[in-house]
């Protein structure tokens, strides 16, 4: 059994953290790759390194002095060292560092020390061989991830050292120039590690346990999933839940890893679990529907013209809608009518643009805009071969007074998307957890 074991901002915030890291690793033998992000909050006042780093490059920017912030991240490292008895001279570090900050520096490479400081104090601490990501992560000239080249290479690490540990968020360019990836993205380097060994489970260990069934800001108290597949996060991430880095998924998707979801601070909570295939999945999960999410904000376009030649209007819509870069997300079809979704945020003030060349181009008899819409998605691998679901799910909604503008269904039957006014928003997301999963 091979483990990978990342650990976010959070779980590597302070001294106390990295004690709960290192009960953990030893806990499991098989958790011999661990990666790290750099240390975050400690608690809703503090801030997290990487910010306080690019705030720091934001004052070398405009000509303003940046050693206070310096200064405090500095101290982070030194407590945490000083705290656990570590040696690592990190003030030797920073005095070699500060040089090169302003003239040689670029940002990557300066916004990427907090996972590395983060990760040296942590490999001394669990007894770890260090081994630095630009060394093992690498991208190629275009700014992807470069997959053969990485996975050799941390496979090579981990024949050469029994644990080693690799720090998340960034790597090397060919060019020899670190690169970071987008926020979050050591999600992404333990998705790789994992990939690169071919390891039984990617375990991703944050401040929850695991993935709730619905957004608690909005339910109270909500369940959460013990088993979920890829496709199903999908589903959810893509409609506003937000869990993991979505890049972090395709590489262990593609090779069939299950990853894990843990609280580094309620290790004995198993955390949900999400596969690859439905078999695996089982349907040990007695809800009858997996998770629920959604996002506001959306206008719904429709046109209609009697006896029109449906394809025909529609390929000339979607055009008009790309031309304006405004991705459709949700498309409905009448016999004489058809219903296009779009972001507000996206159509911006070319709505009315949009409009006068769906006009020109379709001659309808009529085209309606209707803003302030949410998608509200149910998301649920359960769902597929029983039918009467969104039988049960309107049937609800409509004994609630929620009134449906839109419905749609994906195509796999994974999921059932509602398009409601934003003011019912969060009633219907507690209208359907009550009625499937309360
Ligand atoms: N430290 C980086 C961030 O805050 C990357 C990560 O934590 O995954 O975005």
């Amino acid at each position: 059994m091979l483990k990978v074991a990342k650990f976010g901002g959070s779980s590597v915030a302070g001294a106390e953290q990295f004690k709960k890291v290192k009960a953990i690793i030893e806990a499991d033998p098989a958790r011999r790759i661990v990666v790290s992000s750099a240390a975050g909050k400690r608690d809703s006042s503090d801030h997290k390194l990487t910010d306080l780093l690019y705030l720091c490059h934001a004052h070398i920017t405009y000509g303003v002095s940046c050693e206070e912030i310096v200064g405090a991240i500095r101290s982070r490292f030194v407590e945490i060292r000083d705290a656990l008895g570590l040696k690592y001279d990190v003030e030797g570090e920073f005095d070699k560092l500060l040089p090169r900050l302003d003239k040689y520096m670029g940002v990557d490479e300066l916004v990427s020390r907090g996972e590395y400081f983060t990760s040296r104090l942590l490999a001394e601490y669990l007894g770890y061989r260090f081994v630095d990501a630009a060394d093992c992560v690498f991208f190629g000239f275009d700014g992807q991830i470069d997959r053969e080249k990485t996975y050799a290479a941390i496979k090579d690490a981990l024949d050469k050292y029994e644990r080693i540990l690799i720090p998340g968020f960034y790597g090397r360019l060919p060019t020899g120039k670190i690169k970071v990836m987008s926020r979050g993205g050591s999600d992404i380097s333990g998705a790789l590690a994992a990939a690169a060994v071919d390891a039984d489970i990617y375990e991703n260990w944050t401040d929850v346990s695991g993935i709730l069934v619905a957004d608690p800001r909005i339910v109270e108290n909500p369940a959460p999933i013990s088993t979920i597949t890829y496709a199903e996060l999908q589903e959810l991430a893509f409609m506003g839940a937000s869990v993991l880095h979505e890049d972090s998924i395709l590489p262990v998707k593609e090779k069939g890893i299950a990853l894990n979801i843990r609280n580094t601070n309620r290790p004995q909570d198993p955390g949900t679990m999400i596969v690859d295939d439905v078999e695996e999945a089982g349907d040990e999960e007695e809800r009858f529907i997996t998770g629920i999410a959604g996002r506001r904000g959306f206008t719904i376009l429709t046109v209609k013209k009697r006896s029109m030649n449906t394809s025909d209007s529609l390929r000339q819509a979607l055009e008009i809608l790309d031309r304006y870069h405004a991705p459709v997300e949700h498309i409905t079809l009448g016999l004489d009518s058809f219903a296009l979704v779009s972001a507000t945020k996206a159509l911006g003030d070319s709505v009315y643009d949009v409009i006068a060349d769906i006009q020109k181009a379709v001659r309808p008899d009529d085209v309606n805009v209707k803003e302030g819409i949410s998608l509200v998605a149910t998301v649920g691998r359960k769902m597929t071969s029983r039918p009467g679901t969104s039988g049960r799910l309107f049937h609800a909604l409509g004994k609630s007074g929620v009134n449906i503008r839109t419905i749609a269904q994906g195509a796999d039957e994974l999921s059932i998307i509602v398009g409601v006014e934003n003011e019912d928003f969060e009633k219907t997301i507690r209208v359907i957890y009550e009625r499937f999963a309360g």
